[in-house]
């Protein structure tokens, strides 16, 4: 496979000619079951009428304009997540790093606005991924994609997640914000406790610090709710979403409400395509289909379903599959055999899924996946289990294992 491309993925020697609802169609006509939805971005499927519909329609009008004109799209857009959510205010972007590159801004442009320059720095979490920009890496502070790239961006604490004690002993005269997903995904689907995004909302009132969530992974319905932090009955002042809100059209996007937003004036930040018409009547579309009465209980139902039949497979294959958790749709297997094993084998039965840290298996079906869907997966996950499973009890180790 000579390519290109700058060899930074670890690419699969596989590739697609089309997408039906939650199946994705090689060139040799295999059909695989979509786990992966190109991380949790595919939230309703592959080739969704209404996004189809959606994105021919606005093609044919006009792509582009930049932001020194209305956008009526954009526009309608914010005021539905704002109806939506905490938020007064939405800044579009393309993606997700750049979502939280906007976020962070944000919160130290609150505090230079409210006559604090000097706090600046922000506390994060081990574990935490928010993008592969200078300054989002820095804040997930990961050694293995920070080094060679010269020093990291200065401002940010890392405290173990889930840890209220240690967060409280980072703050000082000069924090900002605290960051964190309410659900680690690229950490390894780590859900913490509802208490402990509770006691960080109470902490940051208590010091007149900003809550920025990431939800770039968890938003727009991937945990059975809108949004990931309703599980827990708070509200942040800042979030940044993207993954699921273009249900493959690349956009981010920044909320914040009007106090947190106050320093965002004219001219402190800007992104040239970051809420296009093309993005945005895509984007509407996905809207209209998730905030359809209904829609997120289904999604609760078929993430209950789904974790029921996962839990089957583990109890039958304990040895490969530790545990199951996550919430909503936001599944994570925890290995007993390395994951890049798991992912092959079950490769091999069809279904794709996503590595995650941890040694997890990340199982992000589409949104929009039927109940029968849902137990085909159950089976497949089961056979590329029982299939590991007996190559463990063969060998003894997996971890020898050629191919
Ligand atoms: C994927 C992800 C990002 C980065 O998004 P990109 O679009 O790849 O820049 C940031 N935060 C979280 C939680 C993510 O899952």
């Amino acid at each position: 496979m000579s390519s290109h491309l700058l060899p930074t993925y670890a690419r699969a020697d596989l590739s697609f000619e089309r997408g039906e609802g939650a199946w994705l169609v090689a060139a040799n006509g295999d059909r695989y079951l979509d786990c992966h939805c190109g991380v949790a971005v595919n939230a309703l499927g592959h080739a969704h009428p209404a996004l189809v519909a959606a994105l021919r329609e606005q093609g044919e009008k006009v792509w582009h304009v930049s932001n020194l004109f209305r956008v009526p799209d954009a526009e309608r857009l914010a005021a539905r997540l704002c109806e939506a959510t905490f938020a007064d205010f939405v800044f579009f972007c393309n993606s997700g790093a750049e979502a939280m590159e906007g976020a962070i801004k944000v919160a130290r442009k609150y505090h230079a606005a409210s006559g604090h320059p000097e706090r600046v720095r922000i506390v994060t979490f081990e574990g935490a991924f928010h993008g592969r920009t200078l300054a989002t890496l820095a804040a997930g502070g990961q050694k293995k994609y920070l080094e060679g790239f010269g020093p990291p961006a200065e401002g940010f604490d890392q405290v173990p997640f889930g840890d209220l004690e240690a967060v409280k002993r980072a703050i000082g005269p000069e924090t900002a914000a605290v960051l964190v997903e309410p659900v680690q995904g690229e950490g390894g689907v780590k859900v913490p406790p509802p208490s402990f995004l509770r006691g960080l909302r109470e902490l940051c009132d208590e010091k007149g610090l900003l809550l920025v969530l990431d939800e770039v992974q968890t938003g727009m319905g991937r945990t059975g709710t809108l949004f990931a932090h309703e599980h827990a009955g708070i509200v942040p002042d800042v979030m940044g979403i993207a993954k699921a809100l273009g249900g493959g059209f690349p956009v981010g996007a920044v909320l914040a409400t009007a106090e947190a937003g106050k320093g965002m004036t004219l001219g402190t930040h800007g992104s040239t395509f970051g809420g296009n018409p093309l993005a945005m009547a895509v984007a509407n579309a996905v809207f209209d289909v998730i905030s359809a009465p209904g829609f997120l209980e289904g999604v609760q139902r078929k993430a209950l379903l789904m974790k029921q039949r996962l839990a089957a497979v583990r109890d039958r294959h304990p040895d490969v599959i530790r545990e199951v958790r996550g919430e909503g749709l936001l599944l994570g297997i925890a290995c007993g055999v390395p994951n890049g094993k798991m992912i092959e084998a079950l490769r091999a039965e069809k279904l794709l899924a996503v590595p995650a840290g941890d040694n997890v298996v990340r199982i992000l079906p589409p949104l929009i996946v039927s109940e029968a869907e849902i137990a085909e997966a159950a089976e497949r996950i089961d056979r590329a289990a029982a299939r590991l499973s007996g190559e463990a009890a063969g060998n003894g180790k997996l971890e020898g294992v050629p191919g």
